[in-house]
């Protein structure tokens, strides 16, 4: 199995049938909208955790449109087409762009978004059309133009015609999945058109393409899907939050069902009984009352599980919950396997996914961390191996 993993290490499944049931779930969200809707993946982060280079193929597959945060990652993907004879898809780059990444964008036909006017004094370096879509700040207070910047945008745009081609405009949330009330973010809704209005008549009565929904806007707020849906966690498989899950039952009529397409499993590295009184873990905070087996599992902070969670978080073993004991080590966890596994020499234990009836989910293991889903599967290690399945 190696590609120079340990084999005594945790390692990440991906399901890919997972991930096209929830992007047949956006596909159906409006089945009945006059033009079909694109969908849109989000990659940042490495792909929410799940891995980059693991999860582009299966991404590439489900969705018209990547989003990336890196030109780095859109030159990768570019890249990934050519070497397996990928069809092309449409390739942005929400992030921060340097000026000698540019050209590169260009020449590989990947899009960038302009939310500043910082790289404009370097587009004379620009000899081929940059397909540009303008990022308006309609409330989140993060990148982005206000509508009084508008015209110096019309200006970048008129005084760099033979190489900037304005494409479309977006903007993004500040308070959907936080709120089953969407008084804001009708706001921000109002606020986009204005903005998207402006562009296209300044610009000469261009169609900008426009997106702005991210996962809970497409799921709960109906008058923000507009051309393309700019979907990451939700396709991952995880709801953006509890609010939105209810919202969505109101809205949809029934929530969805989400399949997430990430696990996590460990093997154990040791099996033993301690004698009652044994101490596990740093600061002797647990303490066996009884004769009790631990597994004891090579993975720990440092692989990404939350030093948090301790002496809160279960995970499964044999379709069971064991209690995690004592402390989140760098490189090791501790479980108490008595019942679950009271003969077996070894043991694969489940961090997040399912075992037999049970099933472990990201936002439990966030909520033992005080966190959000998001923040527990992006901080996956990197150097986890990743095994795609169906
Ligand atoms: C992260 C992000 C998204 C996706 O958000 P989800 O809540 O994960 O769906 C969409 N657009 C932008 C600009 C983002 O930063």
């Amino acid at each position: 199995m190696s590609h120079g993993f340990p084999e005594q290490a945790s390692f990440i499944e991906l399901s890919a049938s997972a991930l096209r049931h929830n992007a047949r779930v956006f596909r159906g969200i409006d089945a009945t909208a006059k033009t079909p809707r694109r969908l849109g993946a989000v990659i940042k982060g490495n792909a929410y955790g799940h891995g980059f280079e693991a999860m582009l193929p299966l991404l590439h597959e489900v969705a018209d449109v990547l989003y990336v945060i890196s030109a780095q990652d859109g030159l990768r993907i570019r890249e990934r087409e050519r070497d397996e004879k990928l069809e092309r898809r449409d390739v942005l780059v929400l992030g921060a762009v340097g000026p000698r990444e540019l050209r590169e964008l260009a020449r590989a036909k990947v899009g960038v978004v302009l939310s500043d006017l910082s790289w404009a004094t370097h587009l004379s370096a620009l000899n081929e059309p940059l397909e540009v879509h303008v990022h308006i700040d309609t409330g989140l207070g993060r990148e982005g133009f206000s509508q009084p910047e508008l015209p110096a945008v019309v200006e970048l745009f008129r005084t760099n015609a033979g190489v900037l081609k304005p494409a479309g405009v977006l903007s993004h949330f500040a308070n959907v999945e936080d709120v089953t009330e969407q008084g804001y973010a009708l706001q921000q809704v109002a606020a986009f058109e204005r903005g998207a209005t402006t562009l296209e008549a300044a610009l000469g009565n261009v169609k900008l393409q426009r997106h702005m929904a991210a996962s809970a806007a497409s799921l709960v707020l109906p008058q923000a899907r507009f051309d393309v849906l700019r979907t990451g966690i939700a396709l991952y498989g995880l709801w953006p939050s509890a609010q939105t899950r209810l919202s969505a039952r109101v809205v949809l009529g029934e929530a969805p069902v989400l399949e997430p397409v990430l696990s996590w499993r460990c093997k154990s590295q040791a099996v033993k009984w301690l004698e009652a009184g044994a101490y596990v873990g740093y600061g002797c905070t647990w303490r066996a009352t009884e004769r009790t087996r631990i597994a004891v599992l090579p993975m720990g902070y440092f692989d990404g599980y939350p030093r948090l969670a301790s002496g809160k978080a279960y995970a499964l073993v044999n379709g069971r919950r064991c209690p995690l004991v004592g402390r989140v080590m760098m490189n090791h966890v501790v479980l108490d396997v008595t019942r679950a596994a009271p003969e077996a020499p070894e043991v694969v234990a489940t961090l997040i996914g399912h075992d037999g009836d049970e099933t472990l989910s990201a936002d439990a293991l966030a909520g033992w961390a005080d966190t959000i889903n998001y923040e527990v599967v992006a901080r996956l290690g990197p150097h986890l191996e990743r095994r795609v399945i169906d």
